[in-house]
């Protein structure tokens, strides 16, 4: 399997004022392609730094991946660094020229002498026009050459440079150079990535249960939090789409039968719609009432658009009790089963009150959280979910 590093170009990244896209994108289509990504960096704008780079990603990885630094400007050196990366010189391609010229001239323009630059390409390279802006991109395959007399390990690599701006960057990658690589290096394999949504246990607790899976290596398992719910992600690689489902649904029967109910739904699933469908499940339906949390419970619920979801009051301040607030939006809705959620933070201390009401029985849970603020509430609101869905579940 042929191993992958992506550099990312552009000065505006390291101030802060680009949020870099591009490496998502790449690291999803490789991932697609069955490629390994071992490691992606961040670079200015600066010819030799830009150079030494990609020469110590050479040494590691078969395929080099740069976006940015392929405008028109003095400021976009990825051309240069590149052709003195591999020791060749750039390249005059009046074809290049021409059709950069068109292109301008379409917007009424003439081009200036710098965007002449454009047209200048490592010696050698394979040129991928660009049919969405003026910056072709290309494709260097690295000669086998002598360093102090010993071959580097750095022949029949490749170098793959795109333009920054996210759109050309993408158009390339899927039209020219995602053919190239699967021709090139022979690619039939697929990575196939199954989301387990585990609500209401810690990173913790779950890694304890499931750590000797997380050291498994095809498929892997991965952990991802998110105030509350934790993803356990399974990616397997295969030949096939059905080899790589097979091979997940091995490891998703043994995590399910490790994590049983804590696993809330999977892959497109969300939290507050599963819980949803459980209180459906039941013959409930729900009212919920909050107070200070700006509107963070409403909200989860109200975009399910789930029919045993009947509606919700707000407080934003502590005027009525959680108990008298959740009651009367019970009344007011309906509904027969209700949650109340308070949010309180005095000090240091975060207090979390849960009210949850069904047909059954009433329960108050009291909860700290010793998170960051601007966490809370969306923690909150997962567990108040997540302890309703478990008495849907439980109920009967
Ligand atoms: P460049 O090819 O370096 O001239 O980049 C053109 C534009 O693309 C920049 O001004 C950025 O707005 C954008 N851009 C460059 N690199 C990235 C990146 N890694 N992620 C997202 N946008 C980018
Ligand atoms: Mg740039």
């Amino acid at each position: 399997m042929p191993t992958a590093e992506i550099i990312a170009i552009g000065t505006e990244l390291l101030l802060g004022e680009t949020a870099d896209t591009n490496t998502r994108t790449l690291a999803r289509v490789l991932r697609s392609l069955g490629i390994d990504l071992y490691r992606a960096q961040t670079i200015g704008d600066n010819a030799e730094r830009i150079s030494d780079t990609v020469h110590q990603a050479l040494e590691r990885a078969d395929i080099v991946i740069t976006t940015g630094g392929l405008g028109p400007t003095v400021d976009d050196p990825t051309r240069q660094a590149i052709a003195e990366c591999v020791g060749v010189p750039l390249e005059f391609h009046p074809e290049l020229w021409e059709q950069i010229t068109a292109r301008i001239s379409r917007y009424g323009r003439s081009p200036t002498e710098n965007q002449k630059r454009q047209a200048y390409i490592p010696k050698n390279a394979i040129v991928i026009e660009n049919p969405v802006g003026t910056a072709p991109a290309f494709i260097v395959r690295v000669p086998f050459t002598k360093q102090s007399g010993k071959e580097t390990e750095r022949g029949g690599k490749i170098i793959v440079s795109l333009p920054g701006v996210p759109r050309e960057m993408e158009t390339l990658m899927s039209s020219a150079i995602v053919p190239y690589l699967q021709k090139a290096f022979d690619l039939h394999s697929v990575l196939k990535i199954r989301t387990l949504h585990v609500s209401g246990l810690g990173e913790g607790i779950i890694d304890d249960k499931i750590g000797d899976l997380e050291t498994l290596v095809n498929p892997t398992v991965g952990l991802t939090a998110h105030s509350g719910v934790v993803d356990v992600r399974i990616a397997a690689k295969a030949d096939t789409e059905s080899e790589a489902g097979r091979m997940i649904s091995i490891v998703e029967t043994d995590l399910r039968s490790r994590l049983g109910d804590d696993i809330c739904g999977t892959d497109d699933d969300t939290l507050e719609r599963v819980t949803l469908e459980a209180v459906a499940r039941r013959g409930w339906t729900l009212a919920c009432f909050e107070i200070n949390l700006q509107g963070a419970l409403l909200k989860r619920f109200a975009q399910t658009g789930h029919a045993a979801y009947r509606g919700g009051r707000i407080s934003e301040v502590q005027t009525e009790t959680l108990a008298d607030g959740t009651k009367s939006a019970l009344e007011e809705f309906q509904a027969s089963s209700g949650v109340g959620v308070s949010y309180s933070q005095e000090d240091e201390k975060q207090d979390i009150r849960i009210l949850l009401v069904t047909p059954q029985r009433e329960a108050e849970h009291a909860l700290t959280y010793g998170g960051h603020p601007g966490n809370a509430r969306r923690w909150a609101v997962n567990m108040a979910l997540d302890i309703l869905r478990r008495s849907a579940l439980e109920a009967g």
